[in-house]
């Protein structure tokens, strides 16, 4: 059977391991087919694609978008996109300018806190463009301000805590559009974490082409509740493991397979769009 993982982050966003490092553990567990996915950017698809190229991976391009529909919060992964869209990079870059100011905003949060915390110090760790809560976590434990990440949420970061501020969303309908308008697939991540079973017919009218019913954090009731969902508004099912670096000792990537059959759907309806994007790195 081959195995792909649909759902990454790297350095390029939150995660901690470099394009090549998370490659390297697809490798070993022996993955067929990898897609990077990382918040808000493309910009890690280039090295990963020359990594899985060597490793004899399957390369898919790909980025999750923050977006909302009728208030409700839902991610966006985007398959296939041309990391070169003139628009799918503007808008990016729009969101990560958002992003950054966000930080700003949380660290004179956790200031009036009397938390001694630099915003420099949470840009010189994360350093990257797509910088996210994680890093204010981290860089709380760095300077020696919480004893884990965790504690950093529980106290500061989750919703709602003092220092939380909400992060600005695109709208759904036109996340979709965009990734639609740079060759993609949509597809809506970890349905069964969002809570977003209400808005699916809505987001089905608009394109949506796909839904993640395997993820880390989905039971297998739940991936099947999705796989249901799938099968009647026949939208493509797609899955990963959301791995941002080592959980409990552990990489993360490993723990969802999703069979290879769903990347050769995906694959089949960028092809019938007869998109100009190629699967950067892939054959
Ligand atoms: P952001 O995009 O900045 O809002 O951060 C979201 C990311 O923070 C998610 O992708 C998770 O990796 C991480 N995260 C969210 N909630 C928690 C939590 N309670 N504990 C640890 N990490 C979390
Ligand atoms: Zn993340
Ligand atoms: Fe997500
Ligand atoms: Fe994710």
């Amino acid at each position: 059977m081959k195995f792909a993982d649909l759902h990454l982050h790297t350095h390029f966003s939150d995660g901690t391991f470099s394009p090549e490092e998370l490659t390297g553990h697809g490798a070993r567990l022996g993955f067929a087919a990898l897609a990077l996915t990382d918040h808000d950017s493309v910009e890690g698809c280039a090295r990963m694609a020359a990594a899985c190229g060597a490793a004899g991976i399957e390369f898919i391009t790909g980025t999750e978008l923050t977006a909302e529909h009728n208030d409700t919060e839902l991610h966006l992964l985007g398959y296939y996109v041309d990391p070169q869209n003139q628009k799918l990079l503007t808008e990016i870059a729009k969101f990560q300018s958002v992003r950054q100011d966000r930080i700003r905003e949380m660290v004179a949060r956790l200031n009036g806190l009397n938390i001694p915390l630099e915003a420099e110090s949470v840009f010189a760790l994360a350093n990257c463009k797509s910088p996210g809560r994680p890093h204010v976590a981290r860089a709380l434990v760095k300077a020696g301000l919480c004893k884990t990440p965790d504690e950093a949420f529980e106290r500061f970061l989750k919703k709602n805590r003092p220092a939380w501020v909400p992060k600005a969303k695109m709208f759904a309908l036109e996340g979709v559009e965009l990734i639609h308008q740079a060759g993609g697939v949509a597809v809506m991540a970890h349905p069964g974490l969002n809570r977003t079973d209400e808005i699916i017919p809505a987001l089905v009218d608009a394109g949506l082409d796909g839904i993640e019913c395997f993820h880390t954090k989905h039971s297998t009731k739940t991936a099947e509740r999705y796989l249901e969902i799938a099968d009647k508004f026949h939208l493509l099912v797609t899955g990963g493991s959301d791995c941002h670096g080592f959980s409990k000792g552990k990489p993360l990537i490993g723990t969802v397979k999703l069979p290879y059959e769903h990347v050769e759907r995906l694959k089949s309806k960028v092809e019938s769009r007869g998109s100009s994007a190629a699967p950067v790195g892939s054959r």
